[in-house]
């Protein structure tokens, strides 16, 4: 079959959406697969950034949001298998897209098995990953559950995305975290203890001294909408109530 695509690669570049359709991260260690990919999803409108690594991969999930994960399994060092693995048992329910130059049942089974939403086989044609590509980007936001109101905040919980005065507010995995604990307990004194032991699931230890710094970035990001975190010197952090209006 053949796809026409010259409507699509003749959209005028200096005239992007501001707002892109979406934000993708391509984790692939062959540089000029990756570089195709990037190009050919980038003229789509998407934001598109690229790792080559697992290790890599999971550093940058832990600190942003993407609408999918375009995830190769032949990875140097942990291989996309566990990359995703990992993402799912620390929460992350972004979609995954997985990428295998194995044309094994077995890998794809296993992949579907540990939570890929979608898999396609090296070599694949360029329109056909742009189709699924989209598709799966439209049934993740589909999929987006209702969103709660706090204040100039809004919560999309099952989608894990947060707006801020309408505008989408990245907030990495563990600041979304302490946020929601805030976010149960307005006007009420959270204790640094109590936050360590909420956040225990997570593989690495917490400190003190780390719950400090999710705080003040969540200030950093929050406050200038005038959602105040109070510390309560001894105790712990509290939420204020939002003000109305
Ligand atoms: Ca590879």
């Amino acid at each position: 079959m053949d796809f026409d695509r010259s409507s699509a690669s003749s959209r005028n570049p200096a005239t992007p959406r501001p707002e892109g359709p979406g934000r993708l991260l391509i984790v692939e260690d062959d540089g000029s697969l990756a570089a195709g990919l990037a190009r050919a999803l980038g003229l789509e409108g998407y934001s598109v950034e690229h790792l080559e690594t697992g290790e890599a991969a999971l550093a940058r999930i832990a600190e942003a949001t993407f609408d999918l994960v375009v995830l190769d399994i032949g990875l140097p060092g942990i291989d996309g298998f566990e990359v995703l693995r990992r993402m799912r048992l620390s929460g992350h329910a972004m979609p995954v897209l997985v990428l295998t130059a194995r044309d094994a049942v077995g890998d794809r089974v296993h992949g579907l098995d540990i939570g890929a939403d979608d898999y396609m086989t090296k070599p694949f044609a360029l329109p056909e990953l742009a189709a699924r590509v989209r598709a799966l980007i439209r049934r993740g936001q589909a999929d987006s559950g209702p969103r709660t109101t706090h204040g100039p905040l809004e919560l999309d919980r099952a989608g894990r995305r947060a707006f801020l005065q309408g505008a989408p507010l990245e907030l990495a995995a563990r600041e979304w975290a302490v946020l929601q604990i805030l976010l149960e307990k307005v006007e009420k004194v959270v204790s640094k203890e109590s936050f360590i032991e909420s956040l225990t699931n997570w593989e690495e230890d917490l400190s003190a001294n780390a719950i400090e710094v999710y705080i003040s970035r969540l200030r950093a990001k929050l406050e200038p909408a005038g959602i105040r975190i109070r510390t309560v010197r001894g105790f712990g952090y509290m939420l204020e109530e939002f003000k109305a209006g």
